[in-house]
C-alpha cells in the first residue's frame, strides 16, 4: 500500500494557551449543549472515519505493523459502532432523571438530577492502541456536550496525524481540537485549568497526571496498565488456555495493557501448557510469525531495546522463541520458564510478546503470588473448573476479569473498562463513557405555598425538638 497520510507535526506550545481560552469561551458560549448539536458532530466524525478507513489501516500498519483485520476490529471498527451506539442512546442517557428514594418531607421540591456537561476536557492517549484509545473518550466527551483538546500519543504519529486530519475535517474547530506533541507539549497542557483530565498510559506518567490534577483541583480519570496474571489450575484445559492466552498475548505483538503480563500455572499442567503454547503458535502463524501478516511489530527502538534488556535480565529458560531483530522492530513470541517473582518479566510490565510460565505446587501459592506481585492489576485472568475459577475472583482483586479466556471482558465495547488501585480510577464505555465527561446535578424548587410548613427550620430553635 502506498496511501498518502498527512505528516505528524507538534503543535507550537505557544498556541496552547490561545487554544484553551477559544475552548472555555466556546464552552460558555452554549454552544455545545442542544443534543441536536452534539449528534451532528458524532455523526460528521462518523463519516470521516468511514471515508478514511483504508488510511487508518496504513498509518497502524506503519505505526505497529498492525494487520488490518486486527485495526479494523480493534480500532476502526471499535470507534464507528461506539459512535453508532452512542448516537442511539444519548437521548435517554441525557435525559433528566427525577431523584429516588426522596423522603416525604422533601417530595415538594420535585429533585431531580440533570446530567450537564463537566466543561473543557483534556484527553491523553496512549500509543498502542491510538484510534480507540483516543477518540474513545473524545466520543464520549462530545456526548456528554462538553469541548474537548485531544493529545494523542506522538508514539504513533502517523495515526495521530491523521486522527488531526479527521477531527479537523469534521468537528466543530471552535470546541474540538487535537494538539500534537510529547512531555513538552503535553506539560504545556496541564499547566492549564481543566474540567476533566482523561488519561490512558503508563503508572508512572499517571502519577504526573493526578498531581497536576490535584494542584488545580481537576477530576482525573486514569487508565493506567498493570502486571496482569494468568491462573491455570490442575484442572484446566491446556490446549483452550494456550490458543486463548497466545491470542491475548500475539494480539499488537503483546502491546496491549489487558493482556497477561505472566502465567502462574499448576506444576503438572506445564508440560502440557508448553507443548500446547508451541502447537498454537504454528497454528496461528503456520509461516512462522516473522513472515506472517497477522503479526505486528514493535512499536519504536525504545520499546524495542528496552524488551531486549527485559529478556536478558531475565533469569529464565528459554522454551521457545527469542529470536529479535532491530531493524525491523520484531520480537518472536518467547515462551519463558521463570522461578522467581522477582524475574524480570514477572516483577515488570512487559508490553511485549513474552510468555514467562511461574510453576506453582497449587491453586493456594498461585492466589498469595498473584496478590503479592500486583494486588490491583488492571486485568485478571483464571482457568479452571467452577469451584476454581470462584475461589480466584473471591481472593483477588482487578479492574476486570476473564474466565477461561483472555481478555474477553475488556473486549465488550458497551460495558465499563477501568482499573482499580494501581491500574486506574474511573471508568468509561458505553453509557460509562457519557457519565465520564457528565456532572449529576441535583436541583430543587420549594414552591411559595409550602413556607407555613417550612417555619420549622427557622430560627429561634426553643422548643423544635421535644426532648431539648
Ligand atoms: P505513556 O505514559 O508513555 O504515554 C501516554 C501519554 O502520556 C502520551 O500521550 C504521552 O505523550 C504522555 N506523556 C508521556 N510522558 C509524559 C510526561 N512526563 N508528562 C505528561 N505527559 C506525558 O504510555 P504509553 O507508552 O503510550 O502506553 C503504555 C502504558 O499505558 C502501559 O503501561 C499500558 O499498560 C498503559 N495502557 C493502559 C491502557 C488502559 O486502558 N488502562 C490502555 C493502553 C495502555
Amino acid at each position: 500500500m502506498d496511501t498518502k497520510l498527512p505528516e505528524f507535526k507538534a503543535t507550537a506550545v505557544e498556541q496552547i494557551e490561545g487554544i484553551h481560552k477559544r475552548l472555555y469561551d466556546t464552552f460558555h458560549s452554549q454552544k455545545t449543549k442542544p443534543l441536536s448539536w452534539r449528534v451532528t458532530q458524532l455523526r460528521k466524525l462518523w463519516w470521516a472515519i468511514k471515508d478514511r478507513e483504508q488510511q487508518l489501516g496504513e498509518a497502524l500498519q506503519r505505526d505497529l505493523g498492525r494487520p488490518f483485520y486486527e485495526a479494523y476490529l480493534t480500532e476502526i471498527g471499535w470507534v464507528l459502532n461506539d459512535i453508532i451506539f452512542v448516537v442511539s442512546n444519548i437521548e435517554k442517557w441525557a435525559k433528566e432523571e427525577g431523584a429516588a428514594d426522596v423522603p416525604f418531607t422533601f417530595k415538594a421540591m420535585r429533585p431531580r438530577v440533570r446530567k450537564e456537561p463537566l466543561g473543557v476536557v483534556l484527553v491523553l492517549g496512549a500509543f498502542n492502541f491510538p484510534v480507540q484509545l483516543s477518540l474513545g473518550p473524545v466520543i464520549g466527551a462530545i456526548a456528554a456536550g462538553c469541548t474537548v483538546v485531544l493529545k494523542p500519543s506522538e508514539g504513533s504519529p502517523y495515526t495521530a496525524a491523521l486522527l488531526q486530519e479527521i477531527m479537523e475535517a469534521s468537528l466543530d474547530p471552535e470546541a474540538f481540537v487535537c494538539v500534537q506533541g510529547a512531555i513538552p507539549e503535553s506539560t504545556a497542557l496541564l499547566e492549564r485549568k481543566w474540567d476533566k483530565i482523561f488519561y490512558t498510559g503508563s503508572p508512572t506518567v499517571g502519577k504526573i497526571i493526578a498531581k497536576k490534577g490535584a494542584e488545580t483541583l481537576t477530576p482525573v480519570t486514569l487508565e493506567l496498565g498493570g502486571r496482569n496474571p494468568a491462573i491455570i489450575t490442575k484442572n484446566a484445559d491446556p490446549r483452550l488456555a494456550a490458543r486463548r492466552l497466545l491470542w491475548a498475548k500475539g494480539l499488537n505483538a503483546g502491546q496491549v495493557c489487558v493482556s497477561q503480563n505472566y502465567i502462574l500455572v499448576d506444576k503438572d499442567v506445564l508440560p502440557f501448557l508448553v507443548k500446547e503454547l508451541k502447537t498454537a503458535i504454528k497454528e496461528f502463524y503456520p509461516e512462522g510469525p516473522k513472515e506472517s501478516k497477522d503479526y505486528g511489530r514493535i512499536v519504536n527502538s525504545r520499546s524495542f531495546d528496552r524488551l531486549k534488556k527485559m529478556l536478558d535480565s531475565s533469569e529464565g529458560e528459554i522454551l521457545h522463541g527469542g529470536e529479535m531483530d532491530a531493524e525491523t522492530k520484531y520480537i518472536a513470541p518467547t515462551i519463558v520458564r521463570v522461578s522467581s517473582t522477582s524475574d524480570s518479566l514477572v516483577a515488570d510490565e512487559s508490553f511485549g510478546p513474552f510468555i514467562p510460565l511461574l510453576p506453582v505446587d497449587n491453586l493456594d501459592e498461585a492466589i498469595r503470588i498473584a496478590n503479592q506481585v500486583d494486588s490491583t492489576p488492571l486485568g485478571l485472568y483464571a482457568f479452571g473448573s467452577k469451584t476454581d475459577t470462584n475461589r480466584i475472583l473471591s481472593e483477588t482483586r482487578s479492574g476486570g476479569a476473564s474466565l477461561n479466556d483472555g481478555f474477553t471482558h475488556a473486549s465488550l465495547p458497551t460495558v465499563e473498562f477501568g482499573g482499580v488501585g494501581d491500574s486506574g480510577a474511573g471508568c468509561y464505555r458505553g453509557k460509562a463513557s457519557f457519565d465520564c465527561f457528565t456532572h449529576r446535578r441535583v436541583v430543587t424548587n420549594t414552591p411559595a405555598w409550602i413556607e407555613s410548613l417550612l417555619s420549622v427550620r427557622y430560627p429561634p430553635y426553643k422548643g423544635k425538638l421535644a426532648q431539648y
